[in-house]
């Protein structure tokens, strides 16, 4: 299992599926925020869904920026945006733009 560090808070990365794992069943990811755990969907074992390992790579790359926003925004206190899907995929979506532009312009830090 990997660990990541949310501004402070340690989150454990784990990978389950809808059978062991009930949450999974309508979502291929989800942050427990009492257990500090992002739980992410082995999506290599619904190879069928996807059209190559290439897609399923980046599905789950999306799937994990996206988790990982909710933890940041939960770590930073603002649970009620870290709440809000449509506020972590704007972010999660946009966020290679933004570091993009940033780093173009020289301000990314
Ligand atoms: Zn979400």
């Amino acid at each position: 299992m990997n660990k990541v560090n949310i501004l402070g808070t340690i989150y454990t990365i784990k990978k389950s599926n809808a059978k062991k794992d009930s949450n999974l069943v309508k979502a291929d990811g989800y942050i427990d925020t009492t257990t500090k755990t992002i739980v992410l969907a082995d999506l290599e074992s619904d190879k069928n869904e996807y059209n190559s390992l290439d897609n399923i790579q980046l599905y789950a790359d999306k799937v994990f920026r996206h988790e990982l926003i909710h933890a940041f925004l939960f770590e930073s206190g603002l649970a009620c945006y870290g709440n809000d899907e449509k506020i972590v995929d704007w972010i999660a979506v946009q966020y290679p733009k933004l570091k993009e532009v940033f780093e173009r312009l020289k301000v990314e830090k």
